[in-house]
């Protein structure tokens, strides 16, 4: 396996600055529900609380110095509450934390505390590398985190040093049964499958979940062109079916009733032992059933992970905006979503930024 090849070209971002006094697109609604020109409801909001991050996983972020966003400009506590307050206003129900590494943020567990008293807000949850659970895990359930996302890509040591580049496997399984023993439901993991690199251990990572005493549900997850080093090409996308032919040599496999804004679809293993599922945003993208935006850490929305475009709020938010204004710039920022991602279409253009700047 190598890495690297022919790239998608990049571009960088365009930043778009909504006025006051911006006249509303023609017809897009100014009350109810956020709603994008395809009729897509917005019911989830991840949150990127930083864009740093103590692993540096080769298919998210680059190996050198990383030009990270300055500390004065990434959104405070106080700020992220009033996006979440005044979404929640606007239908939003779920909120997803997430970085960078969401927990070198300090005081994570306040701002936790915060969200989920945010009224309309019925879940705050969190996608994490697992590495601070082990001391972080009991504060984040007393806050009200109502489930978690750990990312774990490898149960090989030498095989999760190369894909991270840190040697800690054993911390973040310490970090997995610190989640679980302080009740952290649900406990999912997430694997990033690349060929060549960890496709050969789908398997292995099959029987180990149905060997836990612990109910953890797995999911694999196509490797997107979001990666900061530019290594992604085609060839390293391992797809939901093959992943789902290796789980059918375990045991036959029944596919689950899937809730459709799910990423995830769902298998459960015919004999009882264990639940699993593939996030195959390459291979069979669910774009049409999309019910998320993203805040980045320094106040852009993002209506796609592969937007080329992002919807400042932070010179709203510390220009004296009213709230009416701000819901105004979320509603346009989401009214122009396009209709799906074009990774699998010629003239396909990568995001400027890479998965931990986005929030992912
Ligand atoms: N640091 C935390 C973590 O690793 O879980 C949260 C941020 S990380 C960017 C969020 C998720 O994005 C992780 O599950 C990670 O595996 C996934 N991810 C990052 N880059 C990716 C890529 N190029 N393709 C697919 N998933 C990616
Ligand atoms: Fe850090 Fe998460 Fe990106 Fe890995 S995937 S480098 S842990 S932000």
């Amino acid at each position: 396996m190598t890495l690297g090849g022919p790239e998608p070209a990049a571009v960088v971002v365009r930043t778009v600055i909504s006025r006051v006094t911006d006249p509303a697109p023609p017809g897009m609604p100014t009350t109810g529900p956020l709603v994008d020109r395809f009729g897509r409801v917005v019911r989830k909001l991840r949150i990127s609380l930083t864009d740093r991050c103590n692993f540096r996983c080769v298919y998210c972020m680059p190996e050198g110095d990383i030009p990270w966003i300055p500390t004065g400009e990434i959104l405070t506590f106080a700020e992220i509450e009033r996006v979440v307050r005044i979404v929640a206003g606007m239908g939003v129900e779920k909120i997803r934390l997430t970085g960078g590494e969401p927990l070198l943020r300090p005081g994570v567990e306040e701002l936790v505390a915060r969200l989920v008293r945010v009224p309309g807000i019925r879940s705050v949850s969190m996608t994490t590398n697992g590495f601070f659970l082990r001391e972080k895990a009991g504060a984040l359930k007393a806050a009200g985190l109502s489930g978690i996302n750990i990312s774990l890509d490898s149960l090989d040591r030498d095989r999760f040093r190369q894909l991270t580049r840190r040697d800690e496997l054993d911390r973040v399984l310490e970090g997995i049964a610190a989640a679980a023993s302080a009740g952290l439901e649900p406990v999912k993991i997430n694997a990033v499958v690349m060929r060549g690199i960890n496709d050969g251990e789908i398997e292995a990572f099959l029987r180990w979940v149905r060997e836990q005493p612990i109910q953890l549900t797995l999911r694999f997850i196509e490797f997107m062109p979001l990666d900061g080093s530019n290594v992604w090409t085609r060839d390293l996308v391992y797809t939901a079916e093959e992943i789902l032919q290796q789980a059918q040599r375990i045991a036959p496999v029944v596919p689950l009733n899937n809730d459709p804004a799910d990423p995830a679809r769902l298998y459960r293993f015919a004999d009882g032992r264990g639940t699993f599922g593939i996030i195959a945003s390459v291979s069979q993208p669910f774009c049409a059933s999309c019910d998320r935006i993203r805040l980045t850490a320094d106040g852009k929305i993002r209506n796609c992970l592969f937007a080329v475009e992002e919807f400042d709020l932070r010179e709203l938010l510390r220009g004296g905006a009213g709230d009416e204004a701000v819901a105004a710039a979320i509603r346009r920022a989401v009214w122009v979503k396009w209709a799906g991602h074009l990774i699998n279409q010629k003239g396909f253009v990568k995001p400027q930024r890479a998965m931990y700047a986005i929030g992912g």
